[in-house]
């Protein structure tokens, strides 16, 4: 994705059938530019489907899953491995949401390991991490975020094939969104320490309740790469408008 500056990501979770998406795309419309690289992150139940592959690729929009098992293949019934998306023409694969982190007891290893295993399979990993509100109000934030990046990103990762999204625990889905002082802080910081890993430039997204209202602020700060949609990305005008509002202006 070369010359990209800010990537736009929609996690969908799981909603949406291939009308949805397909609907979605007509909606978005292909007004995107080319330094603006946009990702759909569908359940695997659209990913597969033809149609939905051949409309996202006229619109310009790379097609993403929600995660990945570390493994290639098994006896691991429901789950999808990385070359298995790789083999749908699937560019990425988000790793860690806390969503997983949470409902499916998903540690720091757990997403190192599916991590690798994206990067083997040719796909972008896109790392979640991020702080409770607990973690936030002890003064912690930045500590056990960077254990997390620490711990989540594997030797497998280079600036070309990892995106790194920081998502508040405490702003995922709740219309809470962060203080754009304290985003710039994190991002700040985590630039510092992936500069440290040997990763220095590594693309840095935010997540947690963007909204087309909120979105310039966020996506105008230093070390913001890019946003995370989960809510607002359901919404295909929504989320035009929150590309739009990506530095550069409407285009
Ligand atoms: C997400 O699911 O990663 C997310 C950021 O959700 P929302 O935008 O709804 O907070």
């Amino acid at each position: 994705m070369p010359n990209v500056t800010c990537y736009l990501v929609a996690n969908w979770k799981m909603n949406g059938t291939a009308d949805f998406a397909s609907q979605w795309l007509a909606d978005l419309g292909r007004s995107r530019n080319a330094e603006r690289q946009v990702i759909a992150c569908a359940p695997a139940t659209i990913l597969g489907n033809p149609a939905v592959i051949a409309q996202a690729k006229a619109a310009g929009v790379a097609l993403g899953g929600q995660d990945c098992h570390a493994k290639t293949d098994g006896a691991y019934t429901g789950w999808i491995s990385a070359p298995m998306l790789a083999g749908l023409g699937v560019c990425a694969v988000i790793v860690g949401h806390s969503e997983r982190r949470e409902h499916a007891g998903e540690s720091d290893a757990d997403v190192a390991a599916k991590a690798q295993a994206a990067h083997k399979a040719g796909l972008t990993a896109i790392v979640c991490v991020g702080e409770s509100l607990a973690q936030r109000q002890a003064g912690q934030a930045e500590t056990l975020v960077e254990s997390q990046v620490r711990a989540s990103l594997p030797d497998s990762a280079t600036t070309s094939n990892t995106l790194l999204a920081y998502e508040p625990i405490w702003a995922i889905g709740t219309g809470q969104v962060a203080e754009p002082g304290d985003v710039a802080a994190m991002h700040r910081h985590l630039a510092a320490v992936c500069s440290d890993m040997g990763l220095p430039g590594l693309p840095l997204l935010y997540g947690g309740s963007v909204k087309p209202n909120n979105a310039r602020e966020l996506l105008a700060l230093e070390y913001v790469n890019g946003a995370l949609v989960g809510g607002a990305s359901l919404d295909a005008a929504s989320f035009a408008a929150i590309i739009d509002a990506a530095p550069g202006g409407k285009v």
